[in-house]
């Protein structure tokens, strides 16, 4: 798909370095010094002036991807590592990119829900690497992971505590959620659960979320992501968020489902 790796590239044009720069101005000195600004921060463009430095902008998008406390399983993953075999992964792909570029003129985050192994996760860390390199602060949490680290805080032993936990994940400008509904939903997890997502909803916070769990029953025995995290947050999420339904299979059971991109 050659045109649409070609609208990923302004992703790497980066604004927003100012606010980040006095960040840096004090770890700077274990660091070579940039041999084309000499730790200004400012290149000198002869003739014209001067600009900010392309090592602030490295700087910045190393602070803000350290920050997003990715996985290290996804330091591969972004756009252009993403595989593309059938029409819902192309779409789910053009919903994710957009979004990564777009945003924040966006009115919603993206709900990516779909079997194991289509590309729900490997997308939800491409948008989130786009946005950190356009300068947004980024937050990654695979659920159940958070939810240990909230029980683990409930320990005495622990020096941590459940609102130093959360409070990141309340305060991320963009936050993304891998896997809901995996965890077995006891009541201290949905209450949690609801906890997270209402506070992101009250404060009008992008969230990007990715489910195992379909909508739809498939068969008998199948739990759909409603039974998982409650009718009440399903509901939640359908406000918050574009569900868009990627397919390993067959493809074409989901694709009727998808709105159409708006032009
Ligand atoms: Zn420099």
């Amino acid at each position: 798909m050659p045109q649409e790796n070609a609208k990923i590239r302004p992703l790497f044009v980066v604004p927003n370095i100012d606010e980040e720069d006095e960040k840096f101005d004090d770890d700077s000195s274990d660091e070579a010094i940039c041999k084309i600004c000499f730790g200004t921060g400012l290149e000198v463009v002869a003739g014209k002036g001067a600009r900010n430095c392309e090592c602030r902008r490295k700087k910045a998008h190393s602070h803000l991807i350290e920050r997003a406390q990715l996985p290290k399983r996804y330091a591969e993953c972004h756009f252009h590592s993403f595989k593309v075999f059938n029409a819902s992964q192309e779409r789910a792909f053009r919903y994710a990119t957009r979004l990564a570029m777009e945003y924040p003129a966006v009115d919603r985050g993206l709900l990516l829900s779909g079997t194991v192994g289509v590309g729900k996760t490997h997308l939800a860390v491409s948008i989130l690497k786009g946005l950190t390199e356009r300068g947004f602060s980024c937050l990654f949490y695979e659920f159940g992971a958070l939810l240990k680290n909230i029980q683990d805080s409930y320990n005495s032993i622990s020096k941590t505590s459940e609102l130093k936990i959360l409070a990141p994940v309340f305060d991320a400008e963009i936050l993304v959620l891998d896997e809901i509904g995996a965890a077995k939903p006891t009541d201290w997890v949905r209450d949690t659960m609801a906890h997270i997502i209402n506070s992101r909803y009250n404060d009008q916070k992008m969230t990007i979320f990715t489910t195992n769990y379909p909508d739809e029953r498939g068969s008998e025995r199948e739990e759909t992501l409603e039974d998982r995290i409650g009718v009440r947050l399903r509901s939640r999420l359908h406000e918050m968020c574009r569900t868009v339904t990627i397919s390993g299979e067959d493809f074409r059971k989901n694709f009727d489902k998808i709105a159409p991109l708006k032009k």
